[in-house]
C-alpha cells in the first residue's frame, strides 16, 4: 500500500513510486498536491508570469512524426516561411510591448538557407531591439556547428522536446529511420547545454500506449538531465496523422488535461526553480487551461505573434485555439486572465530560468576553484 499523500509531499526526495502515487491522485486528493506546488512556486520563482512572444516561423518540416499535423507527408497545408520583415515586425511588437522574450519556432529544416536566415534574424533582432529581448529557439535537431552559430548570433535558450523519455514509446511515435532517432535527441540536449544555452525539453501527456510509469520516468528524466525549462502538455490528436488510427485507445481529453496539470504541479515540487510553460494545448481542452496551469505551478506563457494569415497553416493538432485572433487580441485576453489568477506579468524582464542562473553560477565557481587548485 502506498504512503499517505501528506507524507509523500513532505519528502525531500521523491522516488518513482511516490511520483506514480501523485500522478494517480483523484480530484479531492489532488488539492493538497496543488497547494504544495503553489507554495513551492511562491518560495522559488514567485508569482510573476513571463511572456514569450511566439513566432511560428515556418510549417515546412523534413520529419514525419506520427502525431503531428504539419508532418511532411500531410499535403493538406500550404507550406509557408515568414519573410524576414514579418519576423522582425513580430519581434518589434514584442519589444514595444516589453515582453522581454520571444520564441522562434518552426518545423525542422537544416538547409543552408534556413540556417543562414535564422542566424541573420538573430543578429538583426538583437541589434534592432538593443538586446532587450532574450530569444528562445525551437527549431529541432541540428548539428553542433549550427547550434553554435545561432548561439553566437544571440540566441539564449533552446527548446527541444523529447516527447517521451521511454525509447520504446518514442519508436512507436516516429518512423524508424535515420531522421527520427531517440538517442540523437538525447545527445542534442547535452550538446545544447554544453554550448551554454538555457536548455528546455518536454513531453506529451496522455498518449496512446503511455503508462503512469512512463510519466513518472519523464519527471525523473527532467531531473536527471538537470533541465532548465519544460514545456509539456496534453497530447491532442490531429485527424490527418497515423496516430489517429488508435483513437479508440485515447484517454478522454479532460483526463489528459487533469493529468497534465498534476504533472506540472509535481514537477514544480521536484524542480522548484525551473521555468515551466503553461502550454496552448491546455487551453485547447479548457478555455482556462493555461490559467489553471499557472495555478498548478507554471510561470511562462506564450502569446502567439505569428501573423494571423499563417496561423491556419500551423496546426500541430486539432482545434488549436487563437487562430482567428490577432496579436493584440491574444495579448489583451491573456493579460486579463492572468491578473484574475493573482499573478503579475514580468513586463520588461527576460524571465530567464532561475535554475539556469544558479547552475551556471555554481559551475563558474567550481571552475575557478579548480583553476586555483582547491
Ligand atoms: S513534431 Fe516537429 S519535427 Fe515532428 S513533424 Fe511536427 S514539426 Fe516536424
Amino acid at each position: 500500500m502506498s504512503e499517505p499523500v501528506e507524507k509523500i509531499l513532505q519528502k525531500v526526495d521523491l522516488g518513482k513510486e511516490d511520483l506514480i502515487t501523485l500522478i494517480r491522485l483523484g480530484p479531492d486528493e489532488s488539492r493538497l498536491l496543488f497547494e504544495t506546488a503553489w507554495k513551492a512556486k511562491q518560495a522559488s520563482v514567485g508569482n510573476t508570469v513571463y511572456f514569450r512572444g511566439l513566432i511560428e516561423y515556418s510549417n515546412r518540416c523534413t520529419k514525419n512524426c506520427y502525431y503531428c499535423g504539419i508532418r511532411r507527408h500531410n499535403t493538406r497545408y500550404k507550406r509557408y516561411r515568414l519573410t524576414d520583415l514579418e519576423v522582425i515586425e513580430a519581434a518589434n511588437y514584442a519589444y514595444r510591448n516589453q515582453f522581454g522574450s520571444i520564441v522562434i519556432q518552426s518545423g525542422e529544416n537544416s538547409d543552408r538557407q534556413f540556417i543562414e536566415t535564422i542566424e541573420h534574424l538573430l543578429w538583426e533582432i538583437n541589434r534592432l531591439t538593443n538586446h532587450a529581448l532574450h530569444i528562445t529557439l525551437s527549431l529541432g535537431e541540428q548539428n553542433e556547428k549550427t547550434y553554435r552559430r545561432w548561439f553566437e548570433a544571440g540566441a539564449h535558450r533552446y527548446l527541444l522536446r523529447i516527447e517521451t523519455s521511454n525509447p520504446q514509446l518514442y519508436r512507436k511515435l516516429h518512423p524508424s529511420d535515420y531522421r527520427h532517432v531517440y538517442e540523437r535527441r538525447l545527445e542534442a540536449l547535452q550538446t545544447l547545454r554544453s554550448i551554454g544555452y538555457q536548455t528546455g525539453t518536454g513531453v506529451m501527456i496522455g498518449l496512446p500506449f503511455q503508462t503512469t510509469e512512463d510519466l513518472a520516468n519523464d519527471l525523473l528524466f527532467f531531473h536527471t538531465v538537470d533541465i532548465d525549462m519544460v514545456g509539456m502538455g496534453p497530447y491532442i490528436e490531429h485527424a490527418e496523422t497515423p496516430l489517429y488510427h488508435y483513437r479508440d485507445q485515447f484517454l478522454p481529453l479532460r483526463e489528459r488535461l487533469e493529468l497534465s496539470l498534476k504533472m506540472v504541479a509535481i514537477l514544480r515540487i521536484l524542480m522548484p526553480d525551473i521555468n515551466i510553460a503553461a502550454t496552448t494545448a491546455m487551453q485547447t481542452i479548457d478555455p482556462h487551461g493555461r490559467e489553471r496551469a499557472l495555478l498548478a505551478g507554471a510561470n511562462v506563457m506564450m502569446p502567439n505573434l505569428t501573423p494571423a494569415r499563417y496561423k491556419q497553416s500551423y496546426l500541430l493538432y486539432n482545434d488549436k485555439p487563437g487562430i482567428e485572433d490577432d496579436a493584440e487580441e491574444s495579448k489583451e485576453a491573456m493579460e486579463e486572465n492572468i491578473r484574475l489568477t493573482g499573478h503579475v506579468i514580468g513586463f520588461g524582464e527576460y524571465g530567464d530560468s532561475a535554475h539556469f542562473l544558479r547552475r551556471t553560477k555554481e559551475e563558474g565557481r567550481r571552475t575557478r576553484d579548480e583553476g586555483r587548485g582547491r
